[in-house]
């Protein structure tokens, strides 16, 4: 099921177990073959041919000027036999990085993953998505948590080591359960989905809830917690894991779950919610066709797994139906 989601059709071969060795690290960077994905402010170079984002793999030959600019060179994998790197111009300025942009590769422009995913095919969306989490993940370990001192890139940008103390870090991420919870009413049979309206979107968005898993915590107890806060719910039901989705976003894994509740009764949390109801598949259709869709209400973009879950559980209401 993963495989139809954004950001799960990664084309590279990893070759972590190579990465610890700075001669074969080098001889790829050295390789004819090897091409370079650059990146900015946590944005993914493209270029826009008739307005339409294509990816850009800048050859070895003509990445000079950006390796050389780069906070960070990444070895992200091989495709096929080309060595795929990332390099993130990060700190410098938007005037700085446009003029070597310009000089670099004429044309490019930089543009955040998730406006431009749709259009991208979805090997390039997975490559772009991993380079983009492993760029912030850099961004954020500059220094060391233990002694102060400077990280250092090591392990082609796959681990990053203390100059003082040399203690190693290793790219870290956030997991994240999101959950769609269903209850069957008592009063007319019909069997609806819980949508909450996030404090932070000014859209009418409403998706699956969603939350990150705490210390000493299984994600089934993280998402029968997370239910209880947001919307006052006393899951019913073991959750049940459905898909996961690398979310960059900036560092997360979403952890798919479902479950069900005997509880209509939702007490929102407005720290986090600003609204939460129960949805039929007939008012999600609605919504998606937008027709009698009077609030203008919105769902979640394609590209997550919070639409998968919806889109999924929307596709099995002729088999509850039946049943
Ligand atoms: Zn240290």
């Amino acid at each position: 099921m993963s495989a139809a989601l954004q950001y799960c059709a990664m084309p590279l071969t990893r070759h972590t177990d190579k990465c610890r060795d700075p001669s074969w690290l080098k001889q790829q960077l050295a390789s004819d073959a090897a091409t370079v994905v650059v990146l900015w402010a946590q944005q993914n170079m493209i270029r826009l041919v008739d307005d339409n984002p294509q990816p850009v793999y800048l050859p070895i030959s003509e990445a000079a000027l950006i390796l050389g600019n780069a906070k960070e060179v990444i070895y992200l994998g091989h495709q096929d036999q080309s060595p795929v790197f990332a390099a993130d111009l990060a700190y410098l300025d938007e005037k700085e990085a446009v003029r070597i942009l310009h000089h670099a590769a004429p044309g490019t422009t930089m543009m955040e993953l998730r406006q431009i995913s749709s259009v991208l095919d979805p090997e390039t969306a997975s490559l772009f998505a991993y380079a983009r989490g492993l760029a912030y993940w850099h961004q954020q370990n500059t220094f060391c948590s233990r002694c102060g001192g400077e990280m250092r890139s090591q392990q082609g940008g796959h681990c990053r080591c203390c100059s003082q103390c040399e203690k190693e870090l290793f790219p870290r991420i956030d997991p994240a359960v999101i959950m769609l919870i269903e209850c069957k009413s008592s009063k007319d049979g019909v069997t609806r989905c819980l949508l909450g309206r996030s404090t932070k979107w000014e859209k009418k968005v409403y998706s699956t809830l969603a939350g990150y898993v705490d210390t000493g915590e299984s994600l089934e107890q993280a998402v029968i917690r997370e239910v209880q806060e947001e919307a006052g719910l006393k899951v019913s039901s073991n959750p049940v894991y459905v898909a996961s989705q690398p979310w960059p976003f900036p560092g997360s894994v979403m952890l798919g779950f479902r479950a069900q509740t005997l509880d209509s009764a939702i007490q929102v949390d407005n720290d986090e919610l600003s609204d939460a109801r129960w949805f039929s598949r007939d008012q999600l259709q609605s919504i998606i066709d937008d027709t009698d869709n009077e609030e203008g209400l919105l769902l979640p973009s394609k590209d997550s797994i919070a639409r998968m879950l919806i889109d999924t559980w929307i596709a099995e209401g002729g088999q509850d139906e039946a049943n």
